[in-house]
Parts: C-alpha cells; sequence; structure tokens
C-alpha cells in the first residue's frame, strides 16, 4: 500500500520518462550488447558463422526495440487501464531466453542476464522488483524444461539448480538493497514537497505583511497628522485660559480668589506642558522635527533651566547640583531650546523619581565617536558635550532600561498613578538628542539611582571666542589662598567645591558631617567653613551652634558659610539665625563660591578694618 503511494505520488511526468524515456533506451542498450555478444558466441565458439542468420536474429531485436518503444510513446498515457511498460518490461523476459538459446541452451553463459532484467525495475518498488525476481526464475525454470521435455537435451540439473539459486539469490538481494533507495527518495521527496510548501506560505505572509505595513503606516501618519492638529487646536484655549489666569491674578483678587487662580494656572502649565509633548512626538513621528541652532551660552542655559526646576527639588527636599567643566566653551551654536528640553525631562525626572538625597548634573567634553552618528557630521570646529544627569532615586530595573526610551512605555505601569506622565518624554528627548547628533543612554540601579547620559554635537561659536574667555580670570589663582573645611556629606559634591576651590589655590579639607567638622577643627585651625546644612548624624545648624559655643572660651572665630538648596529661603534665614556668616545657594556657581569664601580672608593677610566691619555685622 505504501508501496504504491510511493509510485503514485511521484509526478507523472517523472514516470513518463522513466517508462517512455529512459528504460526504452536501456532496453535499447542492453539488447545491443546481447548482439555483440552473439555475434562473439557465433564466430569464436560456434563457427562457422552465418551472416544472414545473425542479421535476422539483429533484425528481430531491432524491430523489437523500436516498436516497444513507438507503442510507448503513442500509447503510454492514452491506453488505460494496460500499462505498456510492464508489457514490455515482461517480453523482455522472452528476448532474453531468446539469446540464451540461441548462445547455447542450458551451456549458455548469460543465465545471469534475468539479474539485470530485475535491475531495471530498481527505479520503481520493492515489490515490483521482488515480482520480477521470481518471474525471472520462473522464465528460465520453464526454459530449462522445454529444453529437457521437448528438445530431449541431456540436463545436468545440479549445475542448472546452481545457476537458479544464483538468480534468485541475487535478485533477492537487489530487492533488498532498493529498500533503503526508496525510503531515502521518499523522504526526500517529503522534504522537497515541505520545502515548497513552507515557500508559498511564506511568499504568501509576506505579501500579506507588505499590505498590513502600507496599512499600519497609512494609520499612523493619520494618527499623527490628527496628533499634531489636535494639538494645535488645545493650545489656542490654553494660552487664554493661562493668560486670562495671570490677568485676574493682577485684578486685586481675595487671598480665597488667589489661591483657586494659582492652582489653575498650575493645572493649567502642566496641561500645556502635555500638549508640548503630544505636539513634539506628533512631529516626530510625521518625521517634521528639525533644530534651530543659535549662537548661546551653556552656562546660562543650564542655570536658567535648573533656576525652574529648583523649586519642585526644594519641595522635595532634594540637593540639586551642577558642574560644568571648564574645558566646555561658555558660547556654542545649537538648538538652545531643544537642549533646554532635553534637560527639562531628563532633570524633571530625575526629581520626580527621587525621594530622598540629590541630583546632580555634569557637563564635559568627549571624545565620544558615537556622539556623532547621525545629523549633524563631524566638522570643523564642532564639539561633542557630554552631559549626566545622575539621581538617588528609584533606579530603573536593567530589563527596562532600553524600553524606557520608547514611546508610551514607562518602567512600571504600576507607578503612573503615584508618579505621573505619559512615557514620551525620554521618547522625546531619544529623538531630539538624535536630531543633535547625539545618543541617550542610562545607567541604572533599582533602590539606588540613575544617571541619564547624552551626549550633542555642537558648533563652537568662533565669532564670539573673546567672550568665551570669561572663564578665566575667575580660575585665575586668588591673591591669598585660603585654608577651607568643606563640610558635605554628598561625595559628587565635595567633588565639585573641592574642585572649584583648588583651581584658585585654596587649601581644602573635607568633613563629612557635623561630628566630623568638630572633631577636625579640634586639631586643625581654617580660615572659612562651608557648611551644608543637611548632613547626617549632625546637621549644619548643630554643628555651627556648637562651634560658636566653644569659641566663646577659645574667643577665636571661624566664618561660616552656609550651603543650602536652591529655593529654600527659609533656610538661609534660619542659618544666619544660628551664627552662619554668610550663604550660598546650590548648585553652587564658581564664581559666586569664590566671592563668598574670598570675602573672609583673614584680617591679618588683608587690611585690618576690612574684616571687621563684617564681623561686628554678623555677631
Ligand atoms: P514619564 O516620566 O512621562 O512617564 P518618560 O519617557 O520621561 O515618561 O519616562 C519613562 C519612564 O522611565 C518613567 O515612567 C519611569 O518609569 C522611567 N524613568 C525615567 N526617568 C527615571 C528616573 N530618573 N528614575 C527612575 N525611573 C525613571
Amino acid at each position: 500500500m505504501e508501496e504504491r503511494t510511493e509510485i503514485q505520488r511521484r509526478r507523472p511526468a517523472d514516470n513518463y520518462r522513466l517508462n517512455v524515456v529512459q528504460i526504452p533506451m536501456l532496453r535499447a542498450l542492453g539488447l545491443g550488447i546481447l548482439c555483440v555478444y552473439v555475434l562473439l558466441y557465433d564466430l569464436l565458439i560456434a563457427p562457422p558463422f552465418s551472416l544472414y542468420g545473425y542479421l535476422t536474429f539483429v533484425a528481430i531485436f531491432a524491430t523489437y526495440c523500436l516498436a516497444s518503444w513507438l507503442i510507448l510513446r503513442k500509447g503510454y498515457k492514452k491506453v488505460r487501464p494496460v500499462d505498456f511498460s510492464l508489457v514490455f518490461l515482461v517480453v523482455d523476459l522472452s528476448l532474453w531466453l531468446l539469446v540464451v538459446y540461441r548462445t547455447g541452451g542450458e551451456k549458455s553463459l548469460l543465465f545471469f542476464v534475468g539479474v539485470v532484467l530485475v535491475s531495471h525495475q530498481a527505479y520503481t518498488t520493492f515489490k515490483r522488483i521482488l515480482i520480477f525476481g521470481h518471474l525471472a526464475l520462473a522464465s528460465y525454470l520453464s526454459f530449462v524444461l522445454y529444453l529437457a521435455m521437448i528438445e530431449g537435451r541431456p540436463i545436468d540439473w545440479g549445475i542448472e539448480v546452481l545457476k537458479m539459486a544464483y538468480i534468485y539469490g541475487a535478485n533477492l538481494y537487489l530487492a533488498f538493497t532498493s529498500r533503503p533507495a526508496t525510503a531515502l527518495r521518499r523522504r526526500s521527496a517529503e522534504i522537497t514537497r515541505e520545502a515548497r510548501r513552507l515557500n508559498w506560505q511564506l511568499v504568501k505572509k509576506s505579501k500579506q505583511l507588505e499590505v498590513a505595513k502600507r496599512k499600519a503606516e497609512a494609520a499612523n501618519r493619520a494618527k499623527s497628522e490628527f496628533l499634531a492638529n489636535m494639538s494645535h487646536e488645545i493650545r489656542t484655549p490654553m494660552n487664554a485660559i493661562l493668560g486670562m489666569a495671570e490677568l485676574a491674578m493682577t485684578s486685586d483678587p481675595t487671598f480665597e480668589q488667589k489661591r483657586y487662580l494659582a492652582t489653575m494656572k498650575a493645572s493649567a502649565d502642566v496641561l500645556l506642558q502635555l500638549i508640548d509633548d503630544v505636539l513634539d512626538f506628533s512631529k516626530i513621528e510625521a518625521g517634521k522635527l528639525d533644530v534651530h541652532p543659535i549662537a548661546f551660552r551653556v552656562r546660562d542655559t543650564l542655570n536658567d533651566t535648573l533656576e525652574v526646576l529648583a523649586a519642585r527639588a526644594g519641595q522635595k527636599d532634594l540637593e540639586l547640583a551642577c558642574q560644568v567643566s571648564n574645558v566646555v566653551p561658555d558660547f556654542v551654536i545649537g538648538d538652545a531650546t531643544r537642549l533646554r528640553q532635553v534637560l527639562m525631562n531628563l532633570v524633571g525626572n530625575a526629581i520626580k523619581f527621587t525621594d530622598k538625597g540629590e541630583v546632580f548634573i555634569r557637563v564635559d567634553t568627549t571624545e565620544d565617536d558615537r556622539a556623532s552618528t547621525t545629523a549633524l557630521p563631524e566638522e570643523e570646529g564642532s564639539l561633542a558635550l557630554h552631559f549626566v544627569v545622575t539621581d538617588t532615586g528609584i533606579g530603573i530595573p536593567k530589563e527596562k532600561q532600553q524600553i524606557i526610551f520608547e514611546s508610551f512605555v514607562q518602567a512600571d505601569g504600576s507607578m503612573t498613578r503615584r508618579y505621573g506622565g505619559t512615557g514620551l518624554g525620554l521618547a522625546i528627548c531619544s529623538q531630539l538628542v538624535k536630531l543633535m547628533g547625539g545618543r541617550i543612554w542610562v545607567e541604572s540601579q533599582v533602590g539606588l539611582g540613575s544617571s541619564f547620559h547624552f551626549t550633542v554635537r555642537l558648533l563652537t561659536d568662533q565669532g564670539t571666542t573673546g567672550e568665551q574667555k570669561p572663564a578665566e580670570p575667575v580660575f585665575r589663582k586668588a591673591l591669598h589662598p585660603l585654608r577651607v573645611l568643606l563640610a558635605e556629606d554628598n561625595e559628587i559634591n565635595q567633588q565639585v567645591a573641592v574642585e572649584f576651590l583648588q583651581l584658585r589655590g585654596h587649601q581644602v579639607r573635607v568633613a563629612n558631617n557635623g561630628k566630623d567638622v568638630l572633631q577636625t577643627l579640634a586639631s586643625e585651625r581654617f580660615d572659612v567653613i562651608l557648611m551644608d546644612v543637611q548632613m547626617p548624624q549632625m546637621d549644619g545648624f548643630q554643628a555651627t551652634a556648637a562651634i560658636r559655643e566653644k569659641e566663646k572660651t577659645t574667643g577665636i572665630h571661624v566664618p561660616i558659610i552656609a550651603m543650602t538648596g536652591y529655593a529654600m529661603k527659609a533656610d538661609r534665614q534660619r542659618s544666619l539665625d544660628a551664627g552662619m556668616d554668610g550663604y550660598i545657594c546650590k548648585p553652587i556657581r564658581s564664581q559666586e563660591l569664590y566671592e563668598i569664601v574670598e570675602s573672609f580672608t583673614p584680617a591679618d593677610t588683608k587690611a585690618n578694618n576690612d574684616l571687621a566691619p563684617l564681623l561686628l555685622d554678623n555677631e
């Protein structure tokens, strides 16, 4: 059953070729060899040679070959159910017997050709070979019986049995050896069929995908256009709301009304920000977002941005600090608005996702080749800046660190209600940074905090290089180097202040908390103390109180400068009340730091009367 299906499974064209072309050719070749053998037999073994007799024999063979071939050609497919090919294969046996008869009958050496005939069948099936094997044996047996009984020849039965055993054995052997070949053919046929089927499916699928892709692209374009239009439409009334709220504020509202208006304005601001994000996002999607380079000051832009965010950091009691490497030129050319937007997003996120600790921004130049992957080609007079926004917040799990840069993705869906947001900010940042020729990435550890890095490629402003130097006089060595004690618990902030002070030639000693300060003061003398107000174990106020208490006995007054958060005005007053001599706001700017620290240069190194009123003022 299985074998028949194997034949049936073959393509009709293959069967036709086998039966009408290949087998007739093999037949002609085989019969041709037999004719040569008969010729040699006539010439060498049984002379005298009769040409007429021989040609008659050849003519019979040739006629058979030609006739069988023609019949197959004409009738192979048409005359069903007769399988002519099979008929001729059986008739072949009688031609074989004719040759055996012609070359000596039972003495002929051609008995083995019965095996050769079977090998024709090796192309088809095991069963067919087996049938032909038995047929060949039966034919030879009847042939020998004919010789013995009709012609009365003396037969050596021992030899004949041996010959028949040979024919039978060899045919069985051929039948069995054909089995693996058959199995192999079947498998490769199956594999080919499967491959064809898969290929067909693949072609079909990719056509479907192509259609789906085109549809999705069209839908996406429509969505982007809709978003862009909507954002524009919403902005107009929003502006009116904001403007009117501000005007109402100036129209002498009651306390209660003022509160309502403030809330209204704050909500409208948030909404406007959201709309801006959506607008940017849709612009990015539609490929319409581009950069507008102008000349701007890096430090000013940074300060302006942080000033806006400082209030938010202040509300959460977070420290906000910033350090710009002095190799960063002040004037550059780039899209300041977009740069500010990226910073706003990253610092805003850092504040949002940090409950305790600090947010620190660092800016440096970079050689990072990857900074110049897109948009702006690296060219003469361009430089890459590397920004890092570090926080001590909740952190981001490793598996989320890539996907948060995709649109609408938030590291934890459940956080949304706690922290708010749309998941658009980082997607926009990522696109903006790309447009500015840089890249963005994050390093983060859950529970410890995150560092968002980005690079942008900017042009150095050749025309304003003269103005680029204002940083220089700031970093000139101070006339009177001071011994400064820096009380600060945060390592990065320590680093910033130490670097600034050392650049001016001051000596700095670091204390990690209030207790540390008291211990250090017991063994060393300082010209001025820079005191962070928020510190573990003993904060700045407590430490100042303890120092001032001690001074009552020693009589030596050390000036103390408070370092307070950006927008914590209350802290400033509190620090003065606690006995401090001055204050400076974070993020610390070098110029401000030098001004205040150096204003406390001791009397013996400065003109004596310089210091006196200052001390009097504050005591
Ligand atoms: P949004 O803040 O509006 O949800 P963003 O694209 O700005 O959208 O941020 C995507 C997500 O990345 C946030 O929802 C948050 O889960 C995570 N994320 C961004 N910044 C920080 C950060 N500084 N610390 C922890 N998680 C952050």
